[in-house]
């Protein structure tokens, strides 16, 4: 019998019709919205919670506490909930209701914020330790903060199973893969694991507007320009995820080719993503053009676009930021 656990992984691969034929080679998503908890992050959230259990960080009983961008926390609330742990998630009041929504009707106990720079204590991953740091002075269960910036088994559940099933799923026949980095987790671990079967891969960054990691591949300085509305994407310090990453080249994507793309994928593929996936998809394309045609390229498909509804399909708040819109709306 399966269980949620289960279900976590073995995700298929798409290949995407239009970014192929845009660039001429073959571009594909890796379908990581078709996790239980609809996300790429419920790999880093099972191998985080599991590990803390191995560790004897974490009981039955007990409870997580995590800062996150909402999709981390609802796949350790769905794991969580399975373990008989609670959870505490504390997010950016920012992030999309959707998100906030499905963290509540999960059961965590969420604890909104404002968002400020990392430097300041208050800052949503800063806070979220303080808080688990706090309850483990008083309870009598284990209590664990997830840390999945810094905790680089993040990136080791990607290195275990995602960098081996996109390996597999393409006999070896792969060239590149590129994606947008949160943690780093994503890329740090296919990078590596894909690097390890074959050493001449190309791992490149595509990077929203307003984070500084392009800049940092690119010239070593942490700076940025502009801004994005995507959500859980981008940074403005190295993690420690992101720092084990094997990055050979990044690209800067602006939201309005990302918004163009995720919109196409829905109006001509029919896959309802939300805007990271468009980052990444038109960072495939990006380099799909730059390194020429018949290239096998993947790329990550990060979560459903029913996530953002409110957001990206939100024709009022996209027009008031310049953006484009679906057109039939
Ligand atoms: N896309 C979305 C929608 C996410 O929530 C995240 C994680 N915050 C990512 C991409 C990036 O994944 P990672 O943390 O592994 O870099």
């Amino acid at each position: 019998m399966n269980t949620v656990i289960d279900l976590i992984g073995n995700t298929p691969l798409i290949k995407l019709r239009k970014a192929s034929e845009i660039t001429g080679c073959n571009i594909y998503g890796k379908a990581e919205f078709l996790n239980p908890g609809l996300s790429v992050k419920d790999r880093a959230a099972l191998w985080i919670i599991k590990d803390a259990l191995k560790k004897n960080n974490l009981e039955k009983g007990g409870t997580i506490v995590e800062g996150t961008a909402g999709n981390t926390g609802i796949g350790i609330t769905m794991i969580a909930n399975y373990f008989g742990i609670n959870t505490i998630i504390v997010i950016n009041n920012n992030q999309s209701q959707e998100k906030k929504d499905a963290l509540k009707n999960l059961g965590a106990k969420l604890i909104e914020v404002d968002p400020v720079p990392y430097a300041n204590p208050n800052n949503y991953v800063k806070y979220s330790k303080k808080i688990a740091e706090e309850m483990s002075k008083t309870s009598n269960k284990k209590i664990c903060w997830a840390n999945q910036f810094d905790n680089i088994i993040n990136a080791q559940a990607h290195i275990d199973t995602t960098s081996v099933e996109i390996y597999n799923q393409l006999d070896g026949n792969i060239d590149a893969f590129t994606c947008s980095s949160g943690t780093g987790g994503t890329i740090a671990g296919v990078g590596i694991g894909l690097k390890e079967k074959k050493k001449d891969i190309k791992i490149v960054l595509s990077d929203p507007d307003g984070s500084s990691l392009c800049n940092y591949i690119k010239n070593g300085k942490l700076e940025s320009s502009g801004s994005s509305i995507t959500e859980g994407i981008g940074a403005s310090r190295i993690s420690k995820n992101f720092g084990i990453a094997p990055i050979d080249d990044a690209f800067q994507v602006n939201d309005i080719d990302a918004l163009n793309v995720t919109f196409d994928l829905l109006k001509e593929e029919g896959l309802c993503l939300g805007s990271s996936s468009g980052i990444n998809v038109a960072g495939a394309i990006k380099l799909g053009k730059k390194m020429g045609k018949g290239k096998n390229i993947v790329t990550i498909l990060c979560d459903v676009g029913t996530r953002y509804t409110s957001k990206l399909y939100n024709v009022e708040f996209l027009k008031s930021k310049g953006l484009p819109y679906p057109d039939w709306l």
